[in-house]
C-alpha cells in the first residue's frame, strides 16, 4: 500500500472558516461548541467566518429549524460574513461534480440494495456501516438498473494532520469501501455536498465536531479527485450527556436559550479548554467576544473525541 499524505494540517495565517449546521433540530449546547470554536478560530486569525445550512436531506429537515438556528446565533451576537448558503439550492453544483467524477472514472452506478449487501456478509466499517464488497465496481449485473452512484475508494492510506488530534490515517478501502455519492432516493450524499460547498465558499480551515473525524479522509479523497484545494482540519470534542451519549436531537438535547448570553458562551469556551475570568463571563456580549477572540488558542482544546460537561449549564 502506498501512502498518500493529503493535508499538512497547518491552517493559513488568515483563514476562512465556517459553521455548517444541519437543520434537523434547534441549536443545542453541542452545536454551540462547534459554532464558538469555528468562529473564534477564524476571527482570531483576522479571517472570515461563513454560515451554511446543510438542508440537503429533506427527510431529516425540521420545519423552522434553520431560521431558529440563525436567530439563536444572532441572539448571541455571532457575526457572519456574506449570505448564508443553503445546500438545498446547490443541487446543480453537486450534479456537475458527480459528472466530473464520472468523466474521470472515479464513480460507478450500483444496483445493490442494503439487503443484498448485508447478505454478502461484508466487513463492518469504521462507522458501524457495512463495507461495500465492490459487487458493481466492474459493471452492473445483467438486467439490473442503477440505484445509486458510488465513489471508488483508493487502495491507499489517506493521512492528514488534524490541528487538535494530530496525524490521522485511514485505509479507506478497508474500513469504508466504495461510498455513495448519489443515493437511491435521488439525494446527493453529505460527503459530496460538503466538499463541493467548502471549495465554492473558499473555506480553507474547517473546525467542527469530532463525529466527522472519520469522514475526513473521504472528503480529502473527493477533494483530490475533483482537483479542489484541501482545507486544514480541526475536530473539537463532542459534548456528551451524563449517560455518555452525544448531545443531539436523538438524545433529546435541549435547545439553547440565547438570552443566557455570555455565561452560556463562557461554558462553551471552557468546554474547549479555556479559562474565562468571572468578569468576562458576566460581561455584555461584545465585550465577551472581544476577550474570547483575543484569548483563543486551539492548542488548549483537549484532544478527545468527546467529553461530558464539567459543570451545570447556565439556565
Ligand atoms: N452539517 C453537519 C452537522 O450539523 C456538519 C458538517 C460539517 O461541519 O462538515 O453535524
Amino acid at each position: 500500500m502506498t501512502s498518500s499524505v493529503a493535508a499538512a494540517g497547518e491552517r493559513p495565517t488568515t483563514c476562512c472558516g465556517r459553521f455548517a449546521p444541519s437543520p434537523t433540530g434547534w441549536l443545542h449546547f453541542g452545536s454551540l461548541v462547534a459554532a464558538v470554536g469555528s468562529f473564534l478560530d477564524a476571527r482570531a486569525s483576522g479571517g472570515r467566518w461563513l454560515l451554511r445550512i446543510e438542508d440537503i436531506d429533506p427527510q431529516r429537515n425540521v420545519a423552522g429549524a434553520a431560521d431558529a438556528i440563525l436567530r439563536a446565533l444572532a441572539g448571541l451576537a455571532f457575526e457572519w460574513d456574506g449570505e448564508v448558503l443553503y445546500q438545498s439550492r446547490r443541487v446543480d453544483a453537486y450534479r456537475a461534480a458527480l459528472s466530473q467524477l464520472r468523466d474521470s472514472g472515479d464513480v460507478y452506478p450500483c444496483a445493490c440494495s442494503r439487503r443484498e449487501i448485508a447478505a454478502r456478509a461484508p466487513a463492518v466499517g469504521i462507522d458501524g456501516g457495512l463495507v461495500y464488497p465492490g459487487t458493481c465496481r466492474s459493471g452492473l449485473p445483467p438486467g439490473r438498473c442503477a440505484r445509486s452512484w458510488r465513489m471508488v475508494a483508493p487502495a491507499q492510506e489517506i493521512s492528514f494532520g488534524d490541528r487538535v488530534h494530530g496525524t490521522q490515517r485511514q485505509d479507506l478501502a478497508a474500513v469504508v469501501g466504495d461510498f455513495i455519492l448519489l443515493r437511491a432516493d435521488g439525494q446527493f450524499a453529505y460527503q459530496l455536498a460538503v466538499v463541493v460547498d467548502d471549495a465554492a465558499q473558499g473555506i480553507d480551515s474547517i473546525v467542527r465536531g469530532a463525529d466527522l473525524l472519520d469522514s475526513t479522509p473521504r472528503q480529502i479523497w473527493l477533494a483530490q479527485r475533483l482537483q479542489l484545494p484541501i482545507p486544514a482540519y480541526a475536530h473539537l470534542p463532542l459534548v456528551s450527556n451524563a449517560a455518555g451519549e452525544k448531545l443531539s436531537k436523538q438524545t433529546r438535547a435541549q435547545a439553547i436559550d440565547p438570552a443566557a448570553g455570555s455565561p452560556l458562551l463562557a461554558a462553551a469556551l471552557e468546554f474547549l479548554g479555556h479559562v474565562v475570568p468571572a468578569d468576562v463571563r458576566h460581561a455584555p456580549l461584545p465585550e465577551f467576544w472581544r476577550w474570547a477572540i483575543a484569548n483563543w488558542s486551539i492548542m488548549r482544546v483537549p484532544a478527545r473525541r468527546s467529553a461530558t460537561i464539567g459543570h451545570r449549564l447556565p439556565p
